[in-house]
């Protein structure tokens, strides 16, 4: 291909893709389905590896999230809330896993999580007390959702020590209290959401707290940002969070190779449907946090870890062999 031709076919795709992204993350109305995001997405990486010369900074591989534009508050994040890199295969694992042996020079250990389908959410304790709650946004600059989080119940307005920190984590809705909602909808004749995740992005990014309120939202909380030095992995950095009466999910297991890592994603990829909560995947953290400090990330993803998708289900393929068809 000529480079004048991809670089129209690159303009067309990131032209699309903001479009939908704006649909996903800023009206939480998604248009089409991940997958067929995704694949575009991936045309659109696959461009821009061939002609690095398309790889500009408002190319939306080089973004995080969507614009910053709802009337909530603003909150800037000084450490950045990323993305995360993606893979759809036992393969592409392999090699992320020997990218990963190749910058450090040696086997690590891993701890895999499930990657709950929901959005960001970072918690800022002051004096063992939360003062701020916020949105992932564009990854620089958030919503400020305090007084909506007020309102879930499994997030400690007090911590049992007097720490001043940050965490995160994933805010998401279970499936009972999103088949609850939906059908409410449904009867006063309202558009009902077309998934947890983006149900739970609007009963979070609401104007008015009662609202979220009265929605049914819950967290994992998986990320430390400033974790005490006696914490020293990833895996326990999240039993520490439990400690402290964070929510925190209980299927996260450190593991110290790829075949485990592989049994790992197959005993999920059957547990899938009985969780009740979504998940859209696994991720897996280099454990070693000097290491995730060490390998650092790019402007949109950390190079410590990496999600692996699950490949979409039935009625989502359906769509995008129409999608692809039409
Ligand atoms: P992502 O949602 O694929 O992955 C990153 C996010 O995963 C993190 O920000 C975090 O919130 C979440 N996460 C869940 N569990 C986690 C765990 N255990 N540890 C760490 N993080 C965890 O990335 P993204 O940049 O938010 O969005 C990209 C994805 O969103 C695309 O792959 C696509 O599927 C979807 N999307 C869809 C549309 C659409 O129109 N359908 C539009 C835009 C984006």
């Amino acid at each position: 291909m000529a480079l004048a031709d991809a670089k129209k076919e690159a303009a067309a795709l990131n032209k699309q893709l903001k479009e939908w992204a704006e649909a996903y993350y800023t009206k939480d109305s998604p248009v089409v389905e991940d997958n067929v995001y995704d694949q575009k997405y991936n045309r659109l990486l696959e461009l821009e590896k061939a002609y690095p010369s398309l790889v500009t900074p408002d190319s939306i591989t080089q973004q995080v999230g969507g614009d910053v534009n709802s009337d909530l508050p603003k909150v800037e994040h000084p450490v950045p809330m990323l993305s995360m890199g993606d893979v759809f295969s036992k393969d592409e694992l392999k090699e992320f896993d020997q990218r990963i042996q190749k910058l450090v020079g040696h086997p690590v250990a891993y701890n895999v999580e499930l990657k709950i389908d929901g959005l960001s959410l970072s918690l800022e304790y002051q004096d063992g007390k939360l003062f701020r709650a916020s949105t992932r946004g564009n990854g620089q600059v958030g919503e400020d959702v305090t007084a909506n989080v007020r309102y879930i119940q499994d997030v400690p307005q007090t911590l049992p020590e007097n720490l001043t920190t940050e965490v995160r984590g994933e805010c998401y809705m279970g499936k009972e209290a999103f088949a609850k909602l939906n059908a409410e909808r449904d009867e006063q004749g309202e558009a009902t959401f077309a998934n947890p995740r983006n149900a739970a992005a609007g009963s979070l990014r609401q104007l008015d707290p009662k609202v979220t309120k009265k929605r049914q939202l819950s967290t994992f909380i998986y990320t430390w940002i400033n974790p005490p030095q006696a914490v020293t992995g990833q895996h326990q950095a999240i039993g520490e969070m439990a400690k402290l009466g964070f929510h925190t999910n209980e299927n996260g297991r450190r593991l110290e190779d790829l075949e485990a890592v592989f049994a790992y994603i197959d005993e999920f990829t059957e547990k899938r449907d009985q969780l009740p909560y979504g998940i859209d995947g696994i991720v897996l953290k280099v454990d070693d946090l000097a290491l995730q400090e060490e390998l650092g990330a790019t402007v949109k993803v950390p190079r410590w870890e990496i999600a692996y998708k699950f490949p979409p289900e039935e009625a989502e393929t359906l769509v995008r062999d129409i999608e692809w068809t039409v």
